[in-house]
């Protein structure tokens, strides 16, 4: 079944002076369970492209679905993990996971029994009283990706959230995000994430979706078949990566 479908959608933003168009005519669908990456050059709209799916921004022409109804602003059913973690420095990590149980109207007992869960699973146990200046980048992550699934989405999207850390940090939090993805007792089954990591994007998805560079159209949609778990360094995981990287340059 397609969780997601994007039909014909465009972009354009207009203001006094001028109008330019972002995305073009973009179409593809998710099914249910996969892990998809979308990938494109810095300023190709992929940040745009999330935002209307995720119900934050809407599209100039063309739907966005999502299981079969018009997107129509935001939904608990959607989540977003972002490149720059978006914690709110003033709150300490149980309160940044909680924040968005709280607008949904969940009481504070079940708000903080669900927390503590997610917490849990991405390894932040013991940090519930820490606030956001005293973790590391790696950690600040985590914290955003406990606040995303502890709303239980059905729908996990995720734009660029290993960018801003390093290497080493990042490739753990790549191996985890994906053991969470395929841990049965998982709610969160479907996953989107942008990237600009042609490595990132052979390494996780199931399906990547190479956008042109602006104004944007699908100039590719690649189904990624080795086996999981990847190794970088395999003979094959390179010749899928060369292959995806000619269809960018
Ligand atoms: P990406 O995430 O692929 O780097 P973005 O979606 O962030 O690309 O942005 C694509 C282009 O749209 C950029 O040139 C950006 O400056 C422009 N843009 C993004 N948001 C707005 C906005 N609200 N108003 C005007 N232009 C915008
Ligand atoms: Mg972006």
């Amino acid at each position: 079944m397609n969780l997601l479908e994007i039909e014909h959608v465009s972009k354009t933003y207009t203001d006094k002076a001028r109008s330019f168009t972002v995305l073009k005519d973009i179409s593809f669908a998710a099914k249910e369970g996969e892990f998809i990456c979308i990938i494109g050059p810095s300023g190709s709209g992929k940040s745009t492209l999330l935002r209307m799916i995720t119900g934050l921004d809407r599209p100039t022409d063309g739907c966005i679905y999502f299981k079969n109804r018009k997107v129509d602003g935001v939904t608990d059913k959607m989540a977003m993990v972002f490149q720059s973690f978006a914690l709110f420095p003033w709150l300490n990590v149980l309160d940044n996971v909680t924040i968005g149980l709280e607008a949904k109207g969940i009481a504070r007992k079940e708000r903080i029994a669900l927390a503590e869960k997610y917490i849990d699973k991405v390894g932040l146990d013991g940090f519930e009283e820490a606030f956001p200046r005293e973790l590391s980048g790696g950690m600040k992550q985590r914290v955003g990706i406990a606040r995303a699934l502890t709303m239980e989405p059905e729908l996990l999207c995720m734009d660029e959230p290993f960018s801003a850390l390093d290497a080493f940090t990042a490739q753990n939090l790549r191996e985890e995000v994906l053991d969470l993805w395929q841990d049965e007792n998982m709610p969160v089954k479907t996953v989107l994430m942008v990237t600009h990591g042609i490595e990132e994007a052979v390494f996780m998805a199931d399906r990547i979706i190479v956008l042109s560079k602006r104004p944007a159209e699908v100039a590719a949609d690649v189904k990624i078949d080795l086996p999981r778990p990847r190794n970088m360094k395999d003979r094959a995981f390179s010749e899928v990566a060369d292959r995806i990287y000619s269809l960018i340059f």
